[in-house]
């Protein structure tokens, strides 16, 4: 719409969209509003709303992914957490803590370090994804009830993985992100339910997928109505087997051009091994990731899962003290934590 379209005008486009047989969403924007029409699988007539008043131009969006498509919405997408924490603005993001929970005392241990350290987000897994099905596999609900006690003693806001549609609902109801782990990133039906959360979602790349495909998947979540997505590079399958993954630091910078939505960077799957994740997380951040995912364990060599890529506290508060100098030097800062709720 034209600068200072007035609602009448916007509300108009938006019947005009609707009698097309089609659905339309409001966005108003730093600049001007646009109007999104969506369902549509090829491309729309766009001469009845060309003409109408307020219409400054129809853009057709040439992307397979439309509402995740810069092409769709320019300004950048900020997720506004619980206790004033973003994830997308000028902030770079910090959540951090071990790859699965494990106990009372492991999780709170790791909670008060990470928030020592400065992160803003903790992370555990009650549900993990193991590649073995003799692996341990998550406490699950009492997994959920300790993070929950966590956040409660420390202020941290709280990123943990649903593994199905009927998981997203128990864990949408205590955590504050809602993690899609690199396996489900084509899960669709997982997909779908994270898009009818009421919690923003955070999707880690397949290790075989594309960007393409990567953005294809948060474009189910935004179908289904949720727009708080944040992107994760992960690392993907490579040929050369002396890291876990092939972390592609390239993802940041190439997603930021063809998605307005956040990407922040997970250098501890992305490499697998421990003294690699430092220099990996200075890296994405240079590269101008939003955020960081990192793997941090009170005991890494007695962790039930991932503790080879797991940073002990002392590695994690000299990343963090890295990363907060490079950020400056491109204009950012590294988020706070939280102040404790009394
Ligand atoms: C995790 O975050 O612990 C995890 C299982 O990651 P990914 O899905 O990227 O393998
Ligand atoms: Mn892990």
């Amino acid at each position: 719409m034209r600068h200072g379209a007035p609602e009448s005008e916007i509300q108009r486009v938006v019947a005009v969209i609707k009698d097309m047989g089609y659905d339309a969403r409001v966005m108003p924007g730093a600049q001007r509003t646009a109007v999104g029409l969506v369902g549509n699988d090829g491309r729309v007539d766009a001469s009845r709303l060309e003409g109408l008043p307020g219409v400054q131009e129809v853009i057709q969006v040439t992307k397979p992914y439309k509402q995740v498509s810069r092409e769709w919405k320019a300004d950048s997408t900020v997720i506004r957490l619980a206790s004033g924490v973003t994830i997308g603005g000028n902030d770079v993001s910090v959540i951090a803590g071990p790859c699965s929970v494990e106990s009372e005392r492991q999780i709170l241990d790791a909670a008060r370090q990470v928030r020592e350290a400065g992160a803003s987000i903790l992370r555990g897994g009650a549900w993990k994804p193991r590649s073995s099905p003799y692996s341990f596999q998550g406490l699950g609900k009492v997994g959920l009830k300790l993070l929950a006690k966590a956040r409660q003693e420390t202020g941290l806001l709280i990123c943990t993985e649903a593994m199905d549609p009927e998981g997203v609902g128990w864990v949408a109801e205590v955590a504050d992100i809602v993690q899609i782990g690199a396996r489900n990133m084509q899960n669709f039906s997982l997909l779908k339910a994270a898009g009818r959360a009421k919690k923003p979602v955070l999707l880690k790349r397949g290790m075989a997928a594309t960007i393409e495909e990567l953005l294809l998947s948060a474009e189910y979540i935004l179908a289904e109505g949720n727009p708080d997505v944040v992107l994760c590079e992960r690392g993907v399958r490579g040929f050369d087997t002396t890291t876990r993954n092939l972390f592609d630091i390239t993802a940041i910078p190439v997603v930021h051009k063809l998605s307005h939505l956040p990407i922040i960077a997970d250098p501890s799957h992305g490499t697998g091994l421990r003294e690699k994740v430092i220099p990996m997380a200075r890296a994405a951040v240079a590269a101008g990731a939003d955020g960081l995912m990192v793997e941090m364990h009170p005991n890494p060599d007695a962790a039930l899962s991932d503790g080879a890529q797991s940073l002990a506290p002392e590695q994690f508060t000299q990343l963090m003290r890295e990363i907060r100098a490079i950020a400056e030097v491109i204009g950012r800062r590294v988020a706070e934590p939280a102040p404790v709720e009394a």
